[in-house]
């Protein structure tokens, strides 16, 4: 409304962090010679119900934050630094230099690294800007990083993968739910409370080396804190599985009907008995046949009807050189236990980017077309060569997955010039001391952003972006639900003319224009959709159905929706719900309608060598990823303020440390130090670093470039380590 001091507009939007995409009220006052001042309201949302969490409260923190936002292009000087330019002379420089590296090394000499946090509109636009307008195979994400691996696994299981292929507050039932590597009490605190019949039930089951937060709400109702060693998560789970099939907890009925591949798996977990595993695990045999006994009874009773049983896993288990098939063995628990697709429960995988769903759909996975559609399927080519208008032939195959992109390049057979978008890959990319270094070995380093990261400070040219609020867009959270993130203000203005923030949509038009694409990238995010809708059009991950009128209208659908169909069910406010809800009930998306169970076999575990420990990495409730953000927000970065290592009190007495002492971590890959935090809840073996610091506090600087072969998911939680004392050598 308006006052005669000013005016008030207020905007029902989602968070600009994680996942769980809570909803909130943005309103904005507006007096005039004055700063516009902001404030946030929790809005009612199935996922928060009105609840924020610290950074959700804070982040319109980041609308006034005006000192540091990128208001204009930099261009790196002769002189070695970054200098404010104008639009025309940065884009010129750009793709005067992408021709340039593209003449001498082919197309794919330039590549381009996307993000989880882009809107589905820019996902979509920079899958195509790559192909068609760059015509390289090199584009990958850091979604990588977070969810490759778990959607791996819930593709080959299920023939398709939703993170959550169930509404999330189907949890509010549930009477058992293991969640295993999550620490959502910090990392989404409004999740916790759909898990609080679980947890008053006493059927909250935590896996987590340390006693995190969300561990420690197994204290009440008598759930369990099971804390196997790092890299223990997998025969853990295959031994559970193991004694579910020996003392008959099994659904028989339902795993002849509707699973294939029983008899493969069973063979391979059978000398899993928990006796045999406790030792590759750190946990003892009664812990195993506990877990596996509540589960057991537990499930038997909801396939009677019931309270459901859900298993949910997150990066814990999933960032592992093996996590393709621990999110399997996951899933292959749940299957034995009759849950997937059925009201006994099912399983979910707790996605952790505010678009991770939506950015692993769009296209910026580098074997990936947009709707989940494979870039090595003739007929998948053959119709997004379709509606981009390009030959077949010219659309290029998958290039390198987001490791090897970032080891490689600069170096013999890897890019020489990367286009960066919404990503800050020198802290949280493997092995981050080396992708450093080979950031400084590129002929072009582009990177677009609102404040000047770790990784733009690398940088050639930088481009200033729009961020969140100032722009329009749709995101889909972990649910698979499509929202409307809207715009509430103009960004701020810049010094000089030709020169302030704008939309990377804008970026690639621009781009793809001045490389000899005239058409084909609007500016205008409701244009893109439109056009997203053509290109899911019978695909996976399908919304053709929806159109941008219903989603600005307050409509919150499922994918897939191949029509304006509804559910059958209502929102909390009495909306009728379009889309599909439950994914699974009648058939998998396997060619026969069945989930496939198959044979894991573990690889050879390795234990730290003596003198060693093993450092897993994680985060805190304060910050979001590389810390871009948050670490710009006052009353986040004084809560944590710097790196920390949580290290178990005998352990830091054996290392010569008290509470509070500088640490120094270190490995072959380099070292990281960081202020010890005396933690009795975390194993002895095991220390426990957050990824968000910059310089001698990043964490990645330790984490190795192992990679799983099937989906190419780094290891970040189970890397070898010594510690010693700051200034001891
Ligand atoms: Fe934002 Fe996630 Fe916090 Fe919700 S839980 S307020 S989406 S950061």
């Amino acid at each position: 409304g308006s006052t005669r001091t000013g005016s008030t507009r207020t905007v029902q939007t989602h968070c600009p962090y994680c996942a769980l995409q809570c909803a909130m009220d943005l309103t904005v006052v507006e007096r005039p010679g004055a700063p516009d001042s902001f404030s946030v309201d929790g809005a009612s949302f199935p996922t928060n119900q009105g609840r924020l969490c610290r950074k959700g409260n804070t982040a319109a923190e980041l609308l006034t934050r005006r000192h540091d936002r990128l208001t204009a292009p930099l261009l790196r000087g002769d002189d070695g630094e970054l200098h404010p330019t104008t639009w025309e002379a940065a884009l010129t420089h750009v793709v005067t230099e992408i021709r340039r590296i593209q003449d001498e090394h082919g197309p794919d000499g330039v590549g381009v690294f996307g993000s989880g946090g882009l809107t589905n509109e820019k996902t979509y636009a920079l899958g195509k800007f790559a192909r068609v307008a760059l015509g390289t195979a090199q584009i990958d994400y850091n979604g990588r990083f977070c969810m490759s691996s778990a959607s791996k696994a819930s593709t080959l299981a299920f023939g398709l993968d939703r993170g959550l292929p169930f509404p999330l507050t189907d949890l509010d039932a549930a009477c058992t739910v293991l969640l295993l590597g999550s620490n959502v009490a910090d990392t989404m605190p409004p999740f916790v409370q759909h898990l609080e019949g679980a947890q008053t039930s006493g059927g909250l089951i935590v896996v987590d080396p340390r006693r995190s937060a969300t561990a420690e709400l197994t204290a009440d109702g008598g759930g369990l804190h099971i804390a196997p060693a790092p890299g223990g998560d997998l025969i853990l789970l295959l031994s559970v599985a193991q004694v579910v099939l020996e003392e008959g907890f099994a659904a028989e009925d339902y795993l002849s009907r509707r699973v294939t591949g029983l008899d493969a798996f069973r063979r391979s977990v059978a000398h899993w008995w928990p006796e045999r595993a406790q030792a590759a695990t750190g946990v003892g045999a009664d812990q195993i046949r506990l877990v596996a006994r509540r589960l057991g009874h537990a499930a038997r009773a909801a396939r009677a009807g019931g309270d459901p049983v859900y298993i949910l896993t997150g990066r814990g288990v999933e960032q592992h050189k093996d996590g393709t098939d621990t999110a399997r063995a996951a899933i292959s628990l749940a299957l034995l236990l009759g849950l997937p697709g059925s009201r006994a429960g099912g399983y979910g995988t707790l996605t952790g980017q505010g678009n991770g769903q939506g950015g692993r759909e769009m296209g910026q996975k580098t074997d990936q077309l947009p709707g989940i559609r494979s870039i090595t399927d003739p007929a998948d080519r053959a119709h997004m060569a379709r509606i981009w208008g390009v030959d077949e032939e010219s659309l290029p195959g998958p290039g390198q997955p987001a490791a090897q992109l970032l080891h490689t390049m600069g170096r013999d057979g890897g890019v020489k010039g990367l286009l960066v978008h919404g990503s800050n890959v020198a802290i949280s990319a493997p092995d981050a001391g080396r992708v450093v270094e080979n950031l400084r070995a590129l002929d072009l380093l582009v990177v677009a952003d609102f404040f000047l990261s770790e990784t733009a400070e690398e940088a050639d040219v930088v481009l200033p972006v729009l961020q969140w609020a100032e722009e329009d867009g749709t995101m889909t959270n972990l649910e698979g639900r499509v929202l409307r993130r809207r715009k509430l203000v103009e960004p701020p203005s810049s010094a000089g003319p030709d020169s302030g923030p704008r939309s990377e949509l804008w970026i690639w038009h621009e781009l793809a224009r001045r490389l000899g694409r005239p058409s084909g990238f609007p500016v205008d995010p409701a244009e893109v959709f439109a056009e997203i809708r053509q290109a899911t059009a019978g695909a996976a991950a399908d919304y053709s159905g929806l159109d941008w009128d219903l989603i600005d209208a307050g409509h919150a659908p499922y994918w897939p929706v191949p029509s304006a169909t509804l559910s059958g069910e209502a929102s909390l406010t009495g909306e009728p719900i379009i889309g599909t809800t439950r994914m699974f009930l009648e058939r998998f998306a396997h060619p026969d309608g069945k989930a496939r169970l198959a044979a894991i076999t573990p690889g050879k575990i390795s234990a730290p060598a003596p003198g060693q420990l093993t450092l897993t990495t994680g985060r805190h409730m304060e910050h979001y990823q590389s810390g871009t953000q948050t670490r710009r927000v006052p009353a986040l970065l004084d809560t944590h303020p710097e790196a920390t290592v949580a290290v178990h009190p005998a352990t830091a007495l054996e290392h010569g440390l008290d509470d509070g002492d500088q640490a120094v971590i270190a490995n072959a890959q380099g070292e990281m130090t960081a202020r010890v935090v005396c933690d009795a809840g975390i194993r002895t073996d095991t220390i426990f670093a957050p990824f968000h610091y910059a310089g001698a506090g990043t964490a990645n600087r330790l984490t190795q470039a192992l990679t799983d072969p099937q989906s190419r998911m780094a290891e970040f939680k189970n890397t070898p380590v010594t510690l010693r004392p700051a200034g001891a050598s």
